[in-house]
């Protein structure tokens, strides 16, 4: 590995210490053997390293890389796919009707748009593209990750208490018609006996072959708490404790989410959690889109992460999460895309912006405080790299951290002129295509737009040859089940179909 001096005009250390501390003018960071051992001016870091190689100039910015803090790994978008933006949970039938393409190709395209706008880490949670495949497109998306040299946390997916409507499953499978009862008990069957004690040894394995990978950590994924039963969030929790892994899942997504658990389960989202041992410090929600003034506090206590998607909660109708209220609660806030983005091209300086707009929107009380932008800029780094587990370092150029760093180019940022607060600066103006070099472990993974050892152009083509590839058989009838069922869901919820 190579050892180098990261140099920038400006030089984001540790977001968290801003805005007084935490950024240095003329500064640098010294990184050997794929950590960061010290930053500090670049005169004196100069010095001390005259003869390695520099990264940056007097015209750059250099800061930690970013995390993408919840992604689902898919690279090929909705929008190309030809599924369209609805509510959630009539969309959740058009995303099981998605084309399950292949893993390896598809995380790829995603993990190297990724990279183009600044993501070294991502917070991946695992859903099986196809029945029965889970294992081997957990290798897939892995291998993907690997290649492109990405730092991945990967939340392997679990559930056994699917739900089509939530609380009126039942009456509303014997309302359908024979043919579509039967689709819509396909999908909602409970696993069969032994796939928990399967799932658990399968993290278990996986955990310990990548015991001594520095860019991987493996999470317990129960995808969404309304589809596990207690016994199997208890048992998670309780795993959890013993294995020291994290857990990452999906909570107060969607607006309807607590009548059902208080329908199904008799009790409210966050207190079904914390009674079946899930609040802990290792533990992030995706969205937490409809948590009560209380559910943060909670949180906050427990050491949740929340991990914030924007763009989707906009795109499925979600609604806008409380990010200022939850900032002021004391909750660590990271910022995800959930594969469903503001852009459809994983660019998560837009989603940066859009998170950063929509948290200082305003109220009644719009002469009060409100979030600033070392708060998104906390959001795009440390905050996410809390809920990946990768370790206190990451998303911050402490000695000791990893490596993993971004180069803007400020001259393009600043044409034709620039006179702010370099972090303010940062967050309303920085792209993608300011961004000249992304370096994960010390290693470069982007340099102006290209991968070492990857042709992007490449992946695409070959993507696109495994999109255009005609569904086999069951595929096509699954699907088509699927559409016929549509109407009869979206009318459960009182929408014309
Ligand atoms: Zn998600």
């Amino acid at each position: 590995m190579t050892d180098r001096l990261l140099r920038g005009r400006h030089v984001v250390v540790d977001p968290k210490a801003l805005p007084d501390d935490g950024l240095l003018d003329d500064g640098a960071v010294f990184v050997s053997g794929g950590v960061v051992v010290e930053s500090g001016p670049w005169p004196a870091l100069r010095a001390r390293h005259p003869d390695v190689e520099v990264l940056g100039s007097d015209a750059h910015m250099v800061l930690p890389g970013f995390v993408n803090a919840h992604h689902h790994g898919r690279g090929l978008s909705a929008a190309q796919l030809g599924t369209p933006d609805d509510v959630l949970e009539c969309w959740m039938l058009d995303f099981m009707a998605m084309p399950p393409l292949d893993t390896r190709l598809d995380t790829m395209w995603s993990a190297l748009n990724m990279l183009r706008s600044g993501v070294t880490t991502v917070i991946h949670s695992a859903y099986a593209r196809e029945a029965g495949q889970g294992e081997a497109e957990t290798a897939a998306a892995l291998d993907a990750y690997r290649e492109t040299g990405m730092r991945v946390a990967y939340a392997v997916g679990f559930e056994d208490a699917v739900k089509l409507v939530g609380k009126g499953d039942t009456e509303f499978v014997a309302s359908l018609p024979p043919d579509l009862a039967e689709t819509a008990r396909s999908l909602i069957e409970p696993p069969p006996p032994g796939a928990a004690d399967d799932y658990f040894a399968f993290v278990d394995a996986l955990a310990e072959s990548h015991a001594d990978d520095d860019r991987v950590r493996i999470l317990y994924g129960p995808s969404w708490h309304l589809w596990c039963s207690g016994a199997l969030l208890a048992r998670t929790a309780e795993e959890a404790r013993r294995t020291g892994l994290g857990i990452h899942t999906h909570v107060l997504e969607s607006p309807m989410e607590e009548d059902y658990a208080a329908a199904v389960y008799g009790v409210d989202t966050v207190s079904r959690l914390d009674r079946l041992g899930l609040l802990a410090p290792g533990t992030s929600f995706a969205h937490g889109t409809w948590l009560s003034a209380e559910d943060m506090a909670r949180c906050a206590t427990a050491g949740v992460v929340v991990c914030h998607n924007p763009g989707s909660n906009l795109r499925l109708r979600n609604g806008i999460a409380p990010v200022a209220e939850m900032l002021a609660a004391g909750v660590t806030v990271g910022l995800g895309m959930d594969s469903w983005g503001f852009e459809s091209d994983d660019d998560i300086l837009t989603e940066m912006r859009l998170a950063t707009h929509l948290m200082r929107r305003g109220g009644p009380d719009r002469f009060g405080p409100a979030p600033d932008y070392a708060d998104a800029l906390r959001m795009l780094t440390v905050n996410g790299a809390r809920a990946s587990t990768f370790g206190d370092g990451l998303g911050r150029f402490l000695p000791g951290s990893p490596a993993d760093a971004v180069l803007i180019d400020l001259a393009a940022m600043a044409s034709p002129y620039l006179d702010a607060d370099p972090v303010a600066s940062f967050v309303l103006l920085a792209r993608r295509e300011h961004i000249e070099t992304v370096l994960v472990g010390g290693e470069i993974a982007m340099h102006r737009g290209r991968f070492p050892g990857i042709d992007r152009d490449a992946v695409g083509e070959a993507l696109a040859a495994v999109a255009t590839r005609p569904a086999g058989e069951t595929q096509v009838r699954f699907r088509q089940g699927l559409r016929a069922l549509r109407p009869h869901v979206a009318r459960y919820f009182g929408r014309a179909g």
